[in-house]
């Protein structure tokens, strides 16, 4: 209760916050607001005692289908078995190559690589954090069978031009959209768009759980009835294993929090989406814009903000100097995938792209949530205006 009042508490405009006033992400702010719907909703499981897919995973896929605007959508266990289901569905074995980007989390190449697959780096836009899709035909090979686009902090990748290649050289597009529910490619929702839509519900998406789970959403419902088998061990029927399948489903207790959330999604993507604007606006008159860039958002895209990221000068210490004043950022990421120790085996070094290698060194979040206020806000930029006005 305390930590929840300090974290509400407005700042006067022009105070030097020196305490741990705003938290990265208020999920206990969204929960008060809530509370008694979601309390309904897990007495209902309880009462039920009915825990493993069932009705309200039934329900919630119906509803997450028709939200992103596809025909089907399979409920299980995280976002990193969604990738990993759904390349396994579409029949992606060893050897085959799967094109992605290395500034992402590591389940999107980790995913690929699970199956003895290959992934395929491509270097990112600088300007969009998505992977370059200039650059994605030079990565096709014989071997290539898919195309994992990240739709990275909730901006669409470049759509038109992914399901172009990807027709002309017959590959499959598997959307990472574990950051980007609800996030639009010219009014078409993502996850609709290619061959397979993969969804997180980790509580900090956009759309969070109590816990871990994912979803795949898909228009083939050949791909649909695959997902459905290869969830529950690969038995469409108990004890008839038809493929080799894994155990990834979503619990009745997750889906019946995710149906309440889901109702409010919209509302909250509009508050992201206004801080968002408001930050544009602070940082204009602080003339930091010179300085650091702010995320792009393309009138192609409908933009969803699970990040607010900056690129930064000086971004270790600038995010110290926060810290230091109680305002929280975060680092997505550190460090690209092809450098990392669990791809040495691909043989890249440092340099092999540099966009997403100078991207890790400058890139840094801001607290963009739905109930941050406009004081916290002004907070946040008058503070790094500070930073650069003391110098080096
Ligand atoms: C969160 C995330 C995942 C994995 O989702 P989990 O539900 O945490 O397994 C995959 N890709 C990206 C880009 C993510 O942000």
């Amino acid at each position: 209760m305390a930590f929840d009042a300090l974290a509400r508490a407005e700042l006067p405009v022009s105070a030097e916050p020196s305490f741990a006033s705003i938290p990265f992400l208020d999920l206990k702010a969204q929960f008060g607001d809530i509370r008694d719907e979601l309390l309904d909703a897990v007495t209902r499981v309880l009462e039920s005692q009915h825990f493993i897919l069932g009705p309200e995973v039934d329900a919630l896929e119906r509803e997450v289908a028709e939200y992103v605007g596809v025909g089907f959508a399979i409920g299980c266990a995280s976002g990193s078995d969604a990738l990993l289901l759904a390349q396994m569905a579409i029949g992606i074995e060893s050897e085959d190559e799967v094109i992605t980007s290395p500034f992402t989390f590591g389940a999107t190449a980790g995913s690929i690589a699970r199956l003895k697959a290959r992934p395929v780096f491509v270097d990112i836009h600088p300007d969009t954090f998505n992977f370059d899709e200039r650059q994605l035909e030079a990565a096709i090979t014989s071997r290539s069978r898919a195309i994992m686009p990240v739709h990275l902090f909730g901006l669409p990748a470049n759509m038109d031009d992914v399901l172009e290649i990807a027709r002309k050289h017959h590959l499959a597009v598997i959307e990472d959209a574990a950051q980007a529910i609800g996030a639009r490619w010219k009014e078409k929702g993502i996850g609709s768009l290619g061959t397979c839509g993969c969804f997180s519900f980790f509580p900090s998406k956009n759309l969070g759980g109590a816990g871990d789970g994912g979803m795949i959403t898909t228009n083939d419902p050949q791909l649909a009835q695959r997902l459905r088998i290869l969830r529950v061990h690969g038995a469409r029927k108990k004890y008839r294993y038809e493929l080799l399948g894994i155990n990834s489903r979503l619990d009745a207790l997750q889906a019946a929090i995710l149906r309440v959330k889901l109702q409010y999604l919209d509302n909250w993507t509009e508050g992201r989406r206004r801080n968002a604007e408001t930050y544009r606006e602070l940082f204009a008159e602080y003339h930091l814009t010179e300085q650091m860039a702010l995320p792009c958002a393309p009138e192609t895209s409908f933009h969803v903000y699970n990040q607010f990221s900056i690129r930064a000068p000086r971004r270790d210490e600038l995010q110290g100097y926060l810290r230091d004043r109680g305002i929280p950022t975060e680092v997505y990421y550190p460090s690209p995938l092809h450098v990392e120790p669990a791809f040495a085996y691909l043989g890249h070094r440092i340099g092999d792209f540099p966009n997403a290698e100078a991207a890790c060194r400058e890139v840094l979040s801001l607290p963009i949530y739905p109930e941050l206020t406009l004081d916290q806000q002004r907070a946040v930029v008058a503070t790094i205006s500070r930073f650069y006005q003391r110098g080096p």
